[in-house]
């Protein structure tokens, strides 16, 4: 009689995947230091979630209290794309990112799939020339805005204007921005209507100075070749910074007439913390 004994399981089975150990896990998939105090990574994407470009979730790790620690993160990916991409800052001690600064390719983290907020086109009336504001890690929603497609559709033209204290800290966006002239996809869309400003304020770079200095005194309209100043009819602005740079370019913003815009009541530009604190 042939022997009809199953083999055991474990003989000629593929390895089964890895079990999901933490709730709401993802998988990273790619790694990228910039600086002593700036990484970037990125994840897979959970097939449910859906969002709009410039949106943040909540995403961290189990604490060492078992509980998850979680931050928002501004998703750095655009809304088509198949994985997520996060851009990040390293605070020595802070509770989080002194331990996410360490994850590897292949490590879990946790990312509850609940998008919201405000740097979106939706808070925005219709207009002709966008200016998207960052500064620092502030740039991480515009490094998915300006991968959109949609941004170039709804606009006849883009400023980005991002400040950092030195050019290393540029470089994620730099890189970003050069990378997209090279895309596929938006390459063509993008000639001639993307327009990149950045500024050091303490490093000594061609380009120098603070964004709301750059536009009070119309030093970026004059680089740029661009009309100035900004006016309700034609210009729209997000807005990404520290709570200092946001409070100033919101008060710029409204000597020029422009008036601040919420998912439910769109207007003329939109601001978000790029973090809690000074
Ligand atoms: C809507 C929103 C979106 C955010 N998106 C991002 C993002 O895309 N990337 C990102 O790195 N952070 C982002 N943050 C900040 C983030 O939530 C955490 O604060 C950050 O990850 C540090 O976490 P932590 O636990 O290590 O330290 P925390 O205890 O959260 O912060 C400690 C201190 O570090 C400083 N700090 C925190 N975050 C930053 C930062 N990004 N830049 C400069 N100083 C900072 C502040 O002074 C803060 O008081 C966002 C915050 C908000 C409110």
């Amino acid at each position: 009689m042939p022997d009809t004994t199953p083999a055991p399981a474990t003989a000629a089975a593929a390895p089964a995947p890895r079990a999901k150990t933490l709730p709401d896990a993802q998988t990273v998939t790619q790694v990228q230091h910039w600086t002593e105090s700036l990484f970037s990574f990125r994840c897979t994407r959970p097939q449910s979630l859906r969002f709009r470009s410039g949106e943040f979730v909540m995403l961290g790790l189990m604490g060492d209290n078992g509980k998850p620690l979680l931050r928002a993160y501004s998703i750095a990916s655009p809304s088509w794309d198949d994985e997520l991409e996060f851009y990040s800052i390293k605070v020595q001690d802070g509770p989080l990112t002194s331990k996410l600064q360490h994850i590897g390719v292949g490590d879990e983290i946790i990312l509850r799939p609940k998008p919201v907020g405000t740097l979106v086109h939706d808070a925005l009336l219709p207009g002709k020339r966008l200016w998207l504001l960052a500064t620092g890690t502030g740039f991480a929603p515009f490094a998915s805005l300006t991968r959109d497609p949609e941004t170039y559709e709804k606009y006849e033209s883009v400023v980005v204007m991002h400040t950092c204290r030195d050019a290393a800290d540029l470089e994620y966006g730099r890189q970003l921005i050069a990378a997209l002239r090279e895309d596929p996809l938006i390459g063509e869309m993008v000639e001639g209507k993307l327009q990149y400003y950045p500024t050091t304020t303490r490093e000594e770079t061609p380009f120098m100075g603070r964004i709301t200095d750059n536009l009070a005194s119309g030093k970026v309209f004059e680089d740029l070749d661009l009309a100035g100043p900004l006016t309700p009819e034609a210009d729209r602005v997000m807005v990404c910074g520290s709570l200092g740079f946001n409070l100033d370019i919101k008060t710029l913003m409204e000597g020029w007439g422009l008036r601040e815009g919420a998912n439910s009541d769109p207007a003329e530009f939109v601001v978000e913390k790029a973090f809690v604190g000074e």
